[in-house]
């Protein structure tokens, strides 16, 4: 949850300049679409505009977090601020109905009342059509907040009678420092950030010691790929749990792609590794390929991650790719004369 304007304007510069320029102007729109990808925080800026609204110890544009308005806020007890989130992929007509009579009561408390809907990419023609009426009276303090990631699903009647905020996906270093603050090392926070823009999702994958033994077994399975004698085609086996779940297996085939990019940004001389901490084994693996080998097997990474999605074999999949790694580094029969 946030505390003030300036912690929204840090993720969402100009989502918090629109919003609390039309708070400052005395210019607030009865309905807002909050539009942008997973993770951006839509609903929580939406809870605190609407603590914003009914706070009645403003300081400034800032609620004052300790009012009684703001405190059922935090705790989602306020009864002039409705939640819609009905569990399913569609948010029937019947809820939206319910909602109406609600605010058609005579409201108990003063104040504005606000209501929010979640995924508000899941109205049905008929839901829509009776959201539809309440955006045209929406009533003399009724505010209405939808939030959705697909956009383009919204009825673009409904686009056209409300006012929609755009959310950026979050800058990776803004996640990289988030992550770094509640305590994860530097290289482990920058390849989560290089992985996802969702900062829960970075949150959860950072806490998660799978994510933590997937990073080890990249970097070992690279590190084998210098020593003759091993071979990590065993230790994928070993870590066959990791393949069994499928964000797993994503970040998974991200990792390699990121170690196999480093491998061919250091041959092209370019300065900005993902596994900072990796050098001394990403430069003497990048002089055992050629450049042209290495942007071959980064190929075969790229064609197996779209792969992903369909059902195939994951145990075969990623075997055959280690196999093509070990032939291309252990093997590689020539290797500083043609790798200039
Ligand atoms: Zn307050």
């Amino acid at each position: 949850m946030f505390n003030s304007w300036d912690e929204v304007k840090k993720e969402q510069e100009s989502v918090a300049r629109i919003l609390t320029n039309s708070i400052r102007l005395n210019r607030v729109s009865h309905s807002y679409i909050l539009e942008g990808p997973k993770g951006t925080k839509k609903q929580g800026v939406a809870k605190f505009f609407a603590k914003t609204l009914l706070c009645t110890n403003r300081n400034g544009l800032n609620p004052c977090n300790e009012c009684h308005n703001c405190t059922r806020i935090n705790n989602s007890t306020h009864p002039n601020v409705f939640i819609i989130d009905p569990p399913g992929k569609i948010i029937k007509k019947e809820v939206i109905s319910n909602l109406i009579q609600e605010l058609s009561k005579a409201s108990l408390e003063n104040g504005p009342r606000i209501y929010v809907v979640v995924d508000a990419d899941r109205f049905n023609q008929s839901s829509a059509n009776t959201l539809l009426k309440t955006m045209e009276e929406p009533g003399q303090e009724v505010y209405q907040i939808l939030i959705t990631e697909n956009y383009n699903s919204l009825l673009p009647t409904i686009i056209s009678r409300a006012e929609t905020i755009h959310f950026l996906p979050i800058n990776r270093k803004i996640i990289q420092n988030h992550l770094i603050n509640l305590g994860i090392n530097e290289s482990f926070s920058n390849i989560i950030s290089q992985h996802t823009s969702d900062i829960s999702r970075a949150e959860k994958l950072s806490a998660n010691q799978t994510s933590i033994d997937i990073y080890n077994l990249v970097i070992d399975i690279f590190r084998n790929l210098l020593i003759k004698t091993e071979s990590s085609i065993v230790s994928l086996y070993q870590a066959d749990r990791l393949l069994k779940d499928s964000e797993n297996v994503d970040f998974f085939i991200d990792l390699l792609m990121f170690y196999q990019k480093d491998i061919i940004n250091y041959q092209l001389s370019y300065d900005g590794l993902i596994f900072v901490n990796q050098k001394e084994d990403i430069a003497k693996l990048s002089r055992k390929v050629t450049k042209q080998k290495a942007r071959a097997l980064l190929e075969e990474m790229l064609d197996l991650s779209g792969k992903l999605k369909y059902n195939i074999n994951l145990q075969l999949a990623f075997n055959k790719l280690l196999i093509s790694l070990e032939r291309g580094y252990k093997y590689a029969t020539s290797s500083s004369s043609d790798s200039i």
